[in-house]
């Protein structure tokens, strides 16, 4: 169930929810930020990815006062606060922040209570956050007894009962089973319509794909890449493919290889046996390839065509050496 219109996050302007000027955090002699600037808008759903250690959480916990910047400033609806912005901002952190011998409904009203949210506005947000949750049936069970799925649903509610208008969201989704991480999905995106400004880190990269309007690379405490997913591919890795070819014909691999070098030179034997091209542009080269292959007199006998994504970019741009 959506939250009543009154119960509604206005929708913010054309101002960022969240800004991040030069901010730098030292632990002894390790920059865990460097200098880095970010901003969050209303309504719109980011992720942020890195490696082990890159600072995403340094980074979350610095917008939500958690951690004292050496230098560099932070701006929450254009306000420099200093201290914890609980009201301000909901912080969903990555252990699960929960009173577990108490039941979803008590963690609730605490939490509620905490967030400075009271009486019928109070009742009305748990009877919202239990729907939205799908936890009504279990709101009187202790949270021990939850799921790891149900109690990450929790840990959300929980977070958002004060209506903040930016939301932290630090692996909100480790451990969880498909379809809890469905439900969570579906959870921040009525949030994200609803005027939202999401900031969601994550090590799945096929969910910050799949659901972030745009993205944030993070490593050693500055900003590798920005913008949405096909920006980023495009600036860095390049939108080309990889094809790969298995073919058969009269004379085995020797003579395709020699025919091909006339009809289809874009085309080189690979190691295994296969054949591959790289493709600037599919469209118009993949057919010509494959038309060359046929005059060449070869069979296809397998074919696979790979576009490069997320993991290419995260793993050029911050290379495969193991973090912490
Ligand atoms: P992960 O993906 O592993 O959660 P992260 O991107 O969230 O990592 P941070 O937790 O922000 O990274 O850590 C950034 C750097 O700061 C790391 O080198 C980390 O070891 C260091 N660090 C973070 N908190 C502290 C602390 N309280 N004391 C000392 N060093 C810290």
């Amino acid at each position: 169930m959506a939250p009543s219109r009154r119960e509604r996050t206005p929708r913010g302007g054309a101002e960022p929810s969240v800004r991040i000027r030069g901010a730098i955090k030292a632990y002894g002699d390790r920059r865990a930020l460097d200098g880095l600037d970010l901003e969050l808008r209303a309504g719109e759903w980011t992720g942020l990815i890195g490696p082990n250690g890159a600072g995403k959480t340094t980074c979350m916990m610095a917008i939500a006062g958690l951690v004292p910047l050496d230098a560099g400033e932070v701006e929450v609806e254009g306000r420099n606060l200093r201290g914890p912005r609980a009201k301000a901002v909901g912080w969903v952190p990555q252990d699960l922040a929960l009173y577990t011998q108490l039941s979803g409904l008590e963690n609730l009203r605490t939490f509620g209570t905490f967030h400075g949210v009271r009486g019928a506005q109070r009742r009305r947000r748990i009877e919202w956050a239990l729907e939205w949750t799908g936890l009504a049936a279990r709101a009187k069970d202790r949270v021990a007894t939850y799921s790891g799925g149900m109690q990450r649903r929790l840990n959300i509610a929980c977070a958002v009962l004060h209506r903040p208008r930016t939301l932290l969201l630090d692996e909100p989704t480790v451990g969880v089973d498909p379809q809890a991480r469905e439900r969570i999905f579906s959870m921040l995106g009525q949030l994200k319509d609803d005027g939202v400004a999401l900031l969601h880190s994550s090590h799945e990269l096929g969910d910050i794909e799949s659901s972030c309007d745009r993205l944030i690379i993070l490593d050693r405490g500055r900003e590798l890449a920005s913008g949405t997913v096909s920006e980023i591919i495009r600036s860095t890795v390049g939108e080309g493919a990889r094809l790969k070819l298995q073919l058969t014909g009269v004379g085995g691999l020797d003579a395709i290889e020699s025919a091909l070098a006339t009809s289809a030179p874009g085309l080189r034997r690979g190691a295994g046996g296969h054949f591959e091209a790289d493709l600037d542009n599919v469209v118009t080269d993949l057919p010509a390839l494959l038309s060359g292959v046929s005059d060449a007199g070869a069979e296809i006998s397998g074919l696979d065509l790979r576009t490069p994504g997320l993991q290419d970019v995260f793993l050029q741009l911050t290379g495969r050496g193991l973090r912490e």
